[in-house]
């Protein structure tokens, strides 16, 4: 139902002209469209190609969004497609948009730039890492929804009427909103089947992307409500890993949660299991939850306890708030920093961050979405960061709530830093040296990006 972001792009300065091809819609677009079937054109950062239903057809329409808003980018047409649809059918077709005018190519070239890149190489076919994904923040939606059907009636009569919009909460949203959304998918995770079945459709997603190598993560104690065990849960995951890592050519590491609110035995008991299961495919150990009021810090034993396993450990810290949290997380061990978004309002730490060459884990939609600094990619200090030297890497966080894939992130960024050749191939050499994988696989993740670049 939800198609991921499926935009190829050829930019051919010396004939000035854009062909825009494979040109998909998004679920979110079809919404748009079905709601105003007349004239409509579906928002989104950065810029955006739609088929709008005008005067009894449908006409290309490509629209860039600078300052001024949206703008329409004129004297477009359809190679193929688009004339010869009705509404109904328009949902799995593909067109293609040629664009000759001179005078928009220098807007064009941004408005490419979000679809594929300027340079010839396309976003989709970049080999490229997601360090930073939760596995209940990136379930399927219809995965979800048939899932919610089997729960008992206890469960699902608790959850929201509409499931659908609670699970994919609006683009500027609370935390509250936020959180509503993984207490559906939550609650379907209670089973071996459904834990090992998210795992492998989320690999599958990604590879199909062309994400070479991924860090799953999740915390294993949220999904003891149906008489699972913490090593049960753990197994069903890393099955749904092997499986995908079996059928399609990505790498993955689970790294698991401890929540930062829930009490210090927990995240002992879940940094112990994550060095029980160091060998087995589990490379990390993360604190998640909410940041006000819980500092890193609470939780050192298990983050020590994870270390002395030789588990790696990344911490979320600065994402809504609380640079502060930062630091700490560095001190207690961390070696990579969850979103560090707020890095910035701390100096002496975001100076020690370039210094030592700690990695962040950047997840700009989802930063956008609930960090309260920022109102378009263009504002995320990211940039500000991969210009002090920091290791920036670019993660989803949660696919489902927030619509996404890796390619779309990256070409969010792109567009909105207009980011060179070589920076993108800085940000996914800086994946490559982040993840938490043997020396032996980073080296081959390593050759995979300098091979196309
Ligand atoms: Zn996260």
């Amino acid at each position: 139902m939800i198609e991921n972001l499926h935009r190829t792009a050829t930019y051919h300065p010396q004939i000035s002209e854009v062909v825009i091809h494979d040109f998909y819609l998004t679920e979110l677009e079809l919404q748009c469209i079905r709601g105003h079937p007349r004239f409509k054109v579906s928002s989104s950062e950065g810029a955006l190609g739609l088929p709008v239903w005008m005067n009894d057809q449908f006409r290309p329409f490509l629209l860039w969004h600078g300052s001024a808003g949206f703008q329409q980018i004129d004297n477009c047409e359809f190679l193929s497609g688009g004339e010869e649809l009705d509404y109904p059918r328009i949902e799995r077709h593909i067109f293609q948009i040629h664009i000759t005018s001179h005078s928009i190519l220098p807007r064009v070239a941004s408005t490419i730039l979000f679809m594929g890149t300027c340079s010839m190489k396309n976003i989709v076919d970049l080999p490229k890492f997601d360090l930073h994904v939760h596995l209940d923040g990136s379930m399927r939606l219809d995965t979800v929804l048939e899932l919610t059907e089997a729960l008992p009636p206890r469960v699902r009569s608790a959850l929201p009427s509409d499931l659908e919009s609670a699970l994919i909460p609006p683009k500027r949203c609370t935390l509250e909103e936020y959180l509503q959304a993984f207490s559906i998918t939550v609650a379907v995770l209670q089973t071996q089947e459904a834990l090992a079945r998210a795992a492998y459709e989320l690999c599958a997603d990604a590879a199909a992307e062309n994400v070479i190598y991924m860090e799953i993560r999740f915390a294993p104690l949220l999904h003891l409500r149906e008489g699972l065990k913490p090593c049960q849960v753990v197994e069903a995951v890393l099955s749904g890993m092997r499986r995908a890592e079996e059928e399609f050519p990505i790498r993955t590491g689970l790294i698991l949660c401890g929540m930062k609110q829930a009490s210090e035995t927990e995240a002992i008991t879940t940094a112990e299991l994550a060095a029980e299961y160091a060998h087995a495919g589990v490379v990390g150990f993360d604190l998640a939850g909410p940041e006000r009021g819980f500092p890193p810090s609470i939780h050192s034993e298990a983050v020590k306890i994870a270390k002395q396993a030789g588990v790696h450990v990344t911490i979320h810290a600065g994402e809504g708030c609380c640079p502060e949290h930062i630091r700490e997380a560095i001190e207690l061990g961390a070696e990579r920093i969850g979103h560090g978004v707020y890095l910035y309002q701390d100096p002496a730490t975001e100076r020690l961050v370039a210094e030592r060459g700690i990695p962040l884990e950047a997840c700009p939609t989802s930063n956008l979405q609930i960090s309260g600094v920022m109102n378009s990619y263009s504002e995320h200090p990211l940039k500000r960061y991969i210009d002090l030297g920091i290791p920036v890497t670019i993660n989803t966080d949660n696919r489902l709530m927030s619509q996404i894939t890796v390619t779309h992130e990256l070409a969010a960024v792109i567009d909105a830093f207009l980011l060179s050749e070589e920076e993108v191939k800085t940000l996914l050499l800086n994946s490559a040296v982040a993840a938490f994988a043997p020396p032996a696989v980073k080296e081959k993740l390593r050759a995979a990006v300098h091979a196309v670049f």
